[in-house]
């Protein structure tokens, strides 16, 4: 198995390995310590021309596209108890008070989630509380499930207590990207602010001794806006027409060095070192920066997966997403997202490169991970991360980015979060996936890990929901898939000695690409190809997840979940039979 993973060019990779320097991407992590890069804004304007015109003089071909990105970007928001002001934050998309602000008494509730997690997306309600027209004071970061819930539930305005002294910045609206007819209902309609732990404890105090009256001011600036987005491209020679995208964002949160500035000059080096090897690349690679993440909830990202959809669809072979790696003391590789079948893929590249071990988890519903409503296999994220005794030892609450940093998301967020020998490391493992994907002539996923994870999780839904649902259409299917995917992997070794303009190694290859296709695409969604998902939990195979909650609901509802569990046997077995043929497809080729 092996030798699906070890680069098949290595002296080519090895060539890239140590042309990697730190001169680019400082220089650009530095100018971007005086940039504040919201967008929409002038820095962001200025910080994509410093980023075009490096390209240009390292000779790297680009395209800059100017598309309207619908965005919040938060003015000024204050939370008046009293005579006294209180320093507050909204996350993008709560709604604009207007000068007289929000008033009303407040009600506080036991947190949804644990103030110390980072998980957004688990919320539980902890309190029957009638929040009705009141206020809700409420621990966490105010990300979209806890907005929404508290919205449904009457809330007159939110307040949230971030866990420390500072306060982080975030966004709350559910809707992915640009809105269209199908989702815009879904944009938040309440006033949300976020406070410090200090000046929240404080007021919790106040509210316990008797009623509170408190005033939210806030003001964002909502609407369409022009933002550039760069797109970079280094052709292949043999297959030219298929590509791997990687790419992240440069709009940030104040000047955000540790997100995403390090990012942003990873990209750099990266287009730099593959564009001067050029030559010598099989399949194409697209380098590209975003803006509208921070506010646009992936906007950039988002717009591009729309743009060129049918051109990803037909062609990309992974997206690789880069935040907030090379940051201080971020010296080990765990939690790093991939997919199932990019994990083993994944380890032995970090293992080759660094000599470290990795761990990784299911992608969150998060970053730019705007392409699984294609269906493209994805790695990567976040990158490398603190150490969890470090983490302890500073009595670090989790956040999303930074390297576990806790300046994520605040003002705080400067050059000193940035690490040049953490960045140089974290450059070697970009380089290692991205060329071994680009040159080696098979495909590195590894899709029988997957269907091997779909006979779990079907396992446990099927066990979940009793006898009165039938999942043997599922499991039927996915025995056949896994004979299809046995006989196909028979061939990867003798494939890999072969070159990647041969026909048996395309065919191997658009097997792997409409694998992806249709099982990623029911692993992570559940709104069809080419839509977008809601930025909620996505559970695995989600169509079927409701088995778990079949046996605790009665009558109507029982009937609803049966109802919508057909449904998704159907969905999800049609999709398996899919994938059977795609294989069956490909070996009339192969053998
Ligand atoms: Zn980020």
């Amino acid at each position: 198995m092996q030798t699906l993973y070890k680069p098949t060019e290595a002296s080519l990779e090895e060539s890239l390995l140590s042309a990697l320097a730190i001169n680019e991407p400082w220089a650009l992590i530095e100018r971007f310590t005086t940039l504040v890069r919201e967008s929409g804004s002038e820095d962001e304007r200025v910080s994509a021309e410093y980023m075009a015109g490096r390209l240009k003089a390292l000779g790297v071909p680009f395209k800059v596209y100017e598309p309207d990105l619908f965005l919040s970007v938060p003015v000024k928001s204050s939370l008046k108890v009293g005579g006294k002001t209180i320093r507050a934050k909204s996350p993008a998309f709560s709604i604009s008070t207007g000068p007289q602000g929000i008033t009303g008494k407040l009600v506080g509730i036991p947190s949804l989630y644990s103030p110390r997690s980072v998980d957004l997306f688990d919320v539980t309600p902890a309190s029957d509380a009638d929040v009705t027209g009141k206020i809700v004071i409420i621990d966490g970061y105010g990300g979209p499930p806890p907005v929404r819930l508290l919205e449904q539930k009457g809330a007159l305005a939110q307040i949230y207590i971030n866990p420390g002294v500072d306060i982080h910045w975030g966004i709350c609206t559910t809707i992915w990207g640009a809105p269209d007819l199908d989702n815009y209902q879904r944009q938040p309609r309440s006033a949300v602010i976020s406070i410090s732990r200090p000046d929240g404890e404080a007021l919790l105090k106040q509210l316990e001794a008797g009623e509170v009256e408190v005033t939210l001011f806030t003001e964002m600036n909502e609407g369409w806006m022009k933002c550039p987005v760069i797109e970079a491209t280094i052709e292949g020679t043999e297959e030219p027409d298929r590509f791997v995208l990687v790419h992240g964002h440069y709009d940030s949160w104040d000047v955000g060095i540790g997100d995403n500035a390090v990012g942003d000059g990873t990209l750099l080096e990266l287009a730099r070192v593959f564009n001067d090897h050029k030559g010598q690349l099989a399949r194409t690679l697209k380098v590209a920066w975003w803006p509208g993440h921070s506010t646009g909830r992936y906007a950039g990202s988002t717009w591009y997966a729309d743009n060129f959809g049918l051109d990803l669809a037909r062609n990309c072979i992974a997206q690789v997403d880069i935040d907030s790696p090379g940051c201080r003391w971020a010296t080990e590789y765990y939690d790093v997202s991939w997919m199932t079948e990019a994990e083993d893929f994944c380890k032995q590249a970090i293992k080759d490169v660094t000599g470290l071990e990795s761990h990784g988890e299911r992608p969150h519903q998060a970053g730019d991970y705007s392409f699984n409503n294609i269906g493209i296999s994805g790695f990567f994220m976040l990158l490398s991360t603190m150490p969890k005794d470090m983490l302890a030892e500073k009595d670090y609450y989790p956040v999303g980015g930074c390297g576990a940093n806790i300046a994520w998301h605040t003002e705080n967020d400067q050059l000193e979060i940035a690490d040049k020998d953490n960045l140089m490391r974290d450059l070697r493992v970009y380089v290692a996936t991205l060329q071994r994907t680009l040159n080696n002539p098979i495909h590195p996923f590894d899709f029988r890990r997957l269907a091997a994870e779909f006979h779990e999780t079907l396992t446990k839904y099927s066990q979940a929901a009793g006898d009165e649902v039938d999942f043997s259409p599922a499991f039927d299917a996915l025995s056949a898939l896994d004979d299809a995917l046995n006989r196909l992997y028979s061939h990867s070794n003798e494939l890999m000695a072969k070159t990647v303009s041969d026909p048996a190694v395309r065919a191997y290859n658009d097997a792997i690409l409409e694998l992806g296709r249709s099982l990623i695409l029911i692993n992570f969604t559940r709104e069809g190809r080419f839509r977008t998902e809601p930025a909620v939990k996505i559970p695995p195979l989600p169509d079927i997840a409701p088995a778990m909650q079949l046996q605790a609901a009665s009558g109507h509802e029982r009937h609803i979940i049966q109802t919508h569990l057909v449904r998704g046997i159907n969905r999800v077995t049609w999709e398996f039979e899919g994938a059977t043929k795609s294989v069956e497809r490909a070996l009339a080729k192969i053998e």
